[in-house]
């Protein structure tokens, strides 16, 4: 076993010194230089599209996924050496979208053959953009609650209502919603899981905008949409157990920003190169602290996939996950802020950019005080 996991490590270095643009080697990219994809994908240069292009043809913008859906085929241990070896040169993510991250593993656990077959190949060469319909103006924390209700009408459904939040929604091809099909049954009972093609006649867009100046929010509406019903995943009035689902994927991919993993740098490393960072004991003791814990946490988190690789599944423990992942990584970027001192002020610099959005991460996907609630009661069996 260990010498064909070497095997595959030498395979994917000679396949990544090959394959991989030196224009790609250039660690994490800025939010600027991300490939979302989908239809109406501008390429940021040749090299990232031909990143993408060769990335796809192997299965590797979703390793782990089936070969016949678009993925490698591979299992966890086996996806680690390719990220490893993806590490080691530097190579850029060829393409993320909530394709990838949320709607893909929804469809391989509740998909029809025939929804898997259609949906997750285009997911997998960036071909297809996806936006998530969950949140409601009065559906956020409460998302049982929504309101938007899909009419049986035969062969179809008839969709009303509107979405609010949806990050990229103007740039989606498709967006994985959120509908009441049942409106005198229990709240969770009664919602139903759609696809809809965002061109449908009735959808429209608006962006929201922020204090920044820039934003990925809109509000999405649905003025009598038409939704064929083969476009329902899994059954109808329980698309409640889809969603659940698909949170635990966003929970435990947002809680991953916690771990020093993924490219993140070291907080020694931050505090050596800074203006007040090295002299100060306080902050150097906290900076110790945090590194220590974020390294627990990315082990932690290596013991859950590990876990959903032998059949397991994360389940409530992603609420636990995305706590803990996300209020680390507030407490990284806090850090950072102090160790640069005045410069940490900068706009252009990048790191008020990069503290905002932390708190975001404590936010979207559900927020540290629900996922506080959801551990009291359904992990550590607290009364309610
Ligand atoms: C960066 C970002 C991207 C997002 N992208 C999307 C997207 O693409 N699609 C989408 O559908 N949504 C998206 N959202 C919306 C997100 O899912 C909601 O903001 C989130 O679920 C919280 O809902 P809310 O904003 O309605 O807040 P509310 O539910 O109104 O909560 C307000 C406050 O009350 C607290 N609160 C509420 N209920 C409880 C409780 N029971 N116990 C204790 N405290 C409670 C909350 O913690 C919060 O502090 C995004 C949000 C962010 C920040």
């Amino acid at each position: 076993m260990a010498q064909d996991l070497e095997q595959l490590r030498t395979h994917w270095r000679a396949w990544l010194e090959t394959n991989c643009p030196d224009e790609m080697r250039d660690g994490p990219a800025s939010e600027a230089d991300i490939c979302w994809g989908g239809a109406n994908w501008q390429f940021a240069s040749e090299a990232q599209e031909v990143w993408l292009r060769r990335c796809a043809s192997v299965g590797i913008t979703v390793p782990t996924w089936p070969k016949e859906y678009g993925g490698a085929g591979l299992t966890r241990d086996e996806e680690k050496i390719l990220h490893q070896e993806m590490k080691r040169i530097n190579a850029r993510t060829p393409l993320q979208s909530f394709g990838i991250w949320m709607l893909g593993p929804a469809l391989l656990a509740f998909g029809s053959d025939a929804q898997k077959q259609e949906i997750l190949p285009p997911i997998a060469r960036g071909e297809i953009r996806w936006c998530q319909g969950y949140s409601e103006p009065g559906a956020g924390s409460d998302l049982a609650g929504v309101q938007t209700r899909a009419d049986d009408c035969g062969d179809h459904w008839v969709v009303n209502g509107q979405k609010i939040w949806t990050s990229y929604a103007d740039k989606a091809d498709w967006i994985f919603a959120l509908v009441r099909t049942d409106r005198d049954a229990p709240k969770h009972k009664g919602i139903s899981f759609v696809l809809i093609d965002m061109h449908s006649t009735g959808v429209s867009t608006r962006p929201i905008q922020l204090i920044s100046g820039a934003s990925p929010f809109c509000e999405t509406f649905f003025d009598n949409v038409q939704v064929p019903k083969t476009q329902v995943v899994g059954q109808i009035n329980r698309g409640w157990d889809v969603a659940k689902y698909l949170l635990t994927h966003e929970r435990e991919m947002i809680s991953a920003g916690g771990a020093l993993m993924g490219g993140g740098r070291a907080l020694g490393a931050v505090l050596a190169d800074s203006e007040t960072g090295n002299s100060d004991p306080i902050l150097r003791a906290d900076a110790m602290r945090a590194e220590i814990d974020g390294l627990a946490f990315g082990l932690t988190l290596e013991r859950y996939k590990d876990q959903v690789e032998a059949g397991g599944s994360v389940g409530d423990a992603s609420a636990m996950l995305k706590y803990a992942g996300t209020e680390l990584n507030k407490r990284r970027q806090e850090l950072i802020m102090g160790a640069e001192g005045s410069a940490a002020l900068e706009w252009e610099a990048g790191l008020p950019g990069s503290w905002l959005r932390s708190k975001a991460n404590s936010i979207e996907g559900g927020t540290s005080e629900v996922m506080l609630g959801i551990i009291a009661k359904r992990i550590l069996g607290l009364p309610g």
